[in-house]
């Protein structure tokens, strides 16, 4: 069995409610993040995927809980030591464009991480800069233009240099190929696959786009109101999600299922406001399936199968059998 680089333990995170008192936007998120994988991190917009991304790279405090990174609680670490393990983990980010300085040459962006993080001089920097714009297609005369002279596409492959400039061991890529047209989205997933399979990268890879997600994750998890419903291998999920909200989830993208003749599920309703969440199960306002138990009992996230847990009374392994309920 491979192991965790990340693992996050009752992992809290809050913000201060419009009506005072506390919000949780993370609600004890337990997660594994294995060595060399891609993690799929999908949900709607405002389930919590971003703020899980950002509190793993120690951008968002958590309020409780832990993270540790290859056997590191990064939730302790502080100054010097904090800022040398965030070397090691770093991000792409959806909009390409906003997240590179318009006034500065490509080769400095892609420096910058170089000569703040890894202390490299400025020859060692301009060599792997050369390496890295190499990698990722751009070629290293690329380093002497500005980001308005590249278009969507290449600004991402910029953005994929600059993360992996420090020698990351673990990326979070957040959105990284929504803001692309679908030929380009392609070019750059296959870009961060021969990277995590080249460079032994583990990505978390998060996504309200389940097509995309399908291409390139190993393993997938789900997120409802702040809480991981579903981990389960790529392969087990899309066959059959076991939670009524993946299978809603999975159901509104019937391109996925050509020859599907189950049963579709429609999501209905809107995601609750995390300010007032339903009592007992987050899901049971839209759970087409909900049972009086549900509304009492907050279900946990269990082990139904080797690799594949879910966070349901009444998990499903396809759309005739229920498994047995943990009642
Ligand atoms: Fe639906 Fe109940 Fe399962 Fe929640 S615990 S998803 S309400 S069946």
């Amino acid at each position: 069995m491979t192991a965790a680089l990340i693992q996050a333990r009752e992992l809290r995170v809050e913000y201060p409610g419009r009506a005072g008192g506390r919000v949780r936007a993370l609600r004890d998120v337990d997660l594994d993040i294995l060595q060399g994988e891609t993690l799929g991190l999908v949900g709607e917009s405002g389930c919590g995927k971003s703020t899980l991304g950002r509190a793993l790279l120690r951008v968002i405090e958590p309020a409780s809980g832990r993270i540790e990174f290859d056997g590191t609680d990064l939730t302790r670490l502080r100054g010097r030591r904090l800022r040398r393990t965030r070397a090691e983990l770093q991000m792409v980010f959806q909009d390409p464009f906003g997240s590179l300085n318009p006034r500065r040459r490509i080769a400095d962006i892609v420096a910058e991480p170089l000569l703040r993080a890894r202390g490299a001089t400025r020859a060692e920097a301009a060599k792997a800069v050369a390496e890295l714009l190499d990698l990722v297609g751009l070629g290293a005369e690329a380093g002497g233009r500005r980001p308005h002279e590249f278009s969507g596409g290449q600004r991402q492959r910029i953005g994929i240099a600059r993360a992996l400039a420090s020698s990351p061991q673990f990326v979070v890529a957040d959105e990284a190929v929504s803001a692309l047209d679908v030929s380009i989205q392609a070019q750059v997933l296959n870009l961060l696959s021969d990277l995590v399979r080249d460079r032994g990268l583990t990505m978390l890879f998060i996504s309200h786009d389940l097509g995309v997600v399908r291409h390139i994750a190993d393993r997938i998890a789900v997120m409802y109101l702040g809480q991981i419903i579903e981990v389960a291998s790529r392969d087990d999920f899309f066959a059959a999600p076991a939670h009524p909200y993946s299978r809603a989830l999975l159901s509104s993208v019937p391109v996925l299922r050509p020859g599907d003749t189950r049963q579709q599920e429609v999501l209905e309703g809107e995601l609750p406001d995390p300010a007032n969440p339903p009592e007992g199960c987050l899901f049971r306002t839209r759970c087409p399936i909900a049972i009086e138990r549900c509304r009492t009992h907050a279900p946990e996230l269990r082990e139904i199968a080797p690799g594949r847990s879910v966070r349901c009374h009444l998990p499903l392994v396809s759309s005739e059998q229920h498994l047995a309920s943990s009642d």
